[in-house]
């Protein structure tokens, strides 16, 4: 494909998605291939020889398209959003286009300097505390008394913290090494050590604060008695979630080679501070470590928080690293209305969320702050001589921040998006989706043959017919398999949920009520079904 072929095919593409995007009503939400289904449609080898791009093309309606499962379908009430916007995909095109490789700052500046800035950007919308953002003289000198106070107190808590966290907190330095003590040049020169990167996905972000927690407390736990050997340390580490916390804590666990306890919950499905503290006790009489609490803003089985105040405390006394995974609700917090909701944030010592998920990003898109970035980087650095430039005592080197090397520049996308909305529309966006879950509990509110389950505070609404969780599990099979719409069960505390995500970008109160009928008409079969079989 020569210059001129690709401006034309290009034009073509562009025309394709939206000629998609436009009409994805008229298609079956889920497909209805079989496992095995496209390589009997392809040929068995490669091709040897060029082919023409129109029939490529062509095999795209023929063979691609019907294993299609449609995310941004208005019937696609599954999992969480799959954020897409037409700036963003102009992002990744541009990203794409540029075919630049941004591990350091010196592998180009802009891919690492907008990823800082938009980080920046997201993190002050957010309204996160301030000590997961980057110092900045001209910003943070100017900021209001409200931001000054948090800072301060944040200082507070940083002095009043305990002989070992001065410790952990003594073992920072740019390229891995333990200081003794020294304070780095980096820390030095900033009051603030916080700052953000983008990474993969949510399960990376949360692989990335268990490898910088475990080396926190290993690295601390050898300061304090030398002859320890690492692996006996990690033999004894624990790490503490809830049991409806994502699997890519248990998956993250599984990597590290570190124990999870998946804790149970109360009866709004939140970690409570009184469990986390008795399970913590009981690890220390046998001899364990606990390093690690991985806190949910926003579960994926029912959207629950978990209680970050009553747990920050005890991360604080007991020096655990503690991780809050907000990968959908995050975004809630663009609008100050659902700020509640973070309430004991500040004390994370690291966050994550997905602008992929709720924020009109194509994947991959997912944000991680940190609060002593040198925690993360001690974890994760490397230095061969061919990485190495000359800018790297000033300049951050993501490469630092994250498993990967390469990294896209994914930034554009966050860019262009969040210039073309303007935060106002975003929030326009999820307050919309938030107001629309609440149309849909009250339609299904109107039909005494279903209840809902947990609070409906975001885009997220958990119900089932009243009945057993055989019952539900037919009533959604039935749905699925229809094509007609698309949902995906949970269960919570031994119940069996159908999980309703408002998803689609556009969704419109006439999608809720065409989605509850929908369900009404398949719990009307099911049910006769289920009671004839029952006689
Ligand atoms: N955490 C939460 C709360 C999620 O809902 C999800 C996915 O839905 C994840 C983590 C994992 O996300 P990812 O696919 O980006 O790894």
């Amino acid at each position: 494909m020569d210059d001129e072929e690709f401006r034309r095919r290009g034009k073509e593409m562009i025309d394709y998605i939206a000629d998609y995007l436009k009409n994805i009503n008229d298609r079956r939400v889920t497909p209805e291939v079989e496992p095995g289904y496209l390589r009997p449609m392809l040929p068995k080898n490669a091709p040897e020889s060029s082919e023409k791009w129109d029939n490529i093309m062509k095999d795209v309606e023929r063979a691609i398209m019907p294993g299609i499962t449609h995310w941004q379908h208005p019937r696609f009430h599954a999992y969480f959003p799959a954020g897409n916007s037409y700036p963003s995909i102009l992002g990744d095109m541009l990203s794409s286009g540029l075919g630049i490789v941004g591990f350091s700052w010196a592998a180009s500046p802009a891919c690492t300097e907008l990823e800082t800035i938009m980080l920046d950007w997201i993190g002050r919308m957010m309204a996160l505390p301030v000590g997961f953002l980057p110092f900045d003289p001209n910003r943070d000198n100017k900021d209001s008394d409200d931001e000054e106070e948090e800072e301060e107190e944040e200082e507070e808590e940083e002095e009043e913290s305990s002989p070992e966290s001065d410790d952990e907190s003594s073992e920072n330095n740019v390229h891995g090494s333990i200081t003794n003590g020294e304070t780095s040049h980096e820390q030095k020169q900033s009051r603030h050590i916080g700052g953000g990167v983008l990474l993969g996905s949510a399960s990376e972000c949360i692989l990335v604060a268990m490898l910088a927690a475990r080396t926190k407390k290993i690295t601390s736990k050898r300061l304090a008695d030398p002859l320890m050997e690492d692996g006996h340390i990690l033999a004894r580490l624990v790490c503490y979630t809830s049991k409806l916390a994502h699997s890519c804590v248990e998956k993250a666990g599984l990597i590290c080679m570190v124990r999870v306890r998946q804790l149970g919950v109360d009866e709004h499905f939140s970690l409570r501070g009184k469990t986390l503290e008795e399970c913590i006790r009981a690890d220390k009489e046998k001899g364990l470590i606990p390093f690690l609490v991985s806190g949910t803003l926003g579960t994926t089985s029912c959207c629950s928080y978990d209680n970050l105040e009553e747990i920050g405390e005890i991360c604080q006394r007991e020096k655990l690293w503690f991780h809050v995974d907000g990968a959908y609700a995050g975004s809630a917090f663009l609008c100050e209305e659902y700020r509640y909701i973070m309430k004991g944030l500040q004390y994370a010592d690291s966050f994550n969320t997905n602008p992929n998920k709720w924020l009109l990003m194509n994947f991959d898109c997912s944000c991680f702050w940190v609060r002593d970035k040198f925690a993360l980087i001690n974890a994760m650095s490397v230095d061969p001589l061919y990485l190495q430039h000359k800018h790297a005592q000033k300049a951050v080197d993501y490469r630092h921040w994250g498993v990967a090397l390469s990294r896209r520049f994914r930034s554009l996308k966050l860019w262009f998006t969040i210039r073309s909305y303007g935060i106002e529309g975003l929030r326009h966006y999820i307050r919309e989706h938030c107001r629309l879950a609440k149309v849909f509990a009250s339609l299904i509110n109107t039909d005494s043959r279903f209840e809902i389950i947990g609070d409906v505070t975001l885009g997220l609404v958990c119900f089932r017919l009243k009945g057993s969780n055989k019952l539900n599990q037919k009533l959604l099979l039935s749905l699925n398999d229809s094509g007609f719409i698309h949902m995906v069960p949970s269960m919570v505390n031994d119940i069996y949920i159908i999980r309703f995500a408002v998803c689609a970008k556009y969704a419109s109160d006439d999608d809720m009520s065409v989605a509850f009928h929908i369900i009404q008409e398949h719990s009307k079969d099911v049910l006769t079904e289920y009671r004839a079989q029952r006689v």
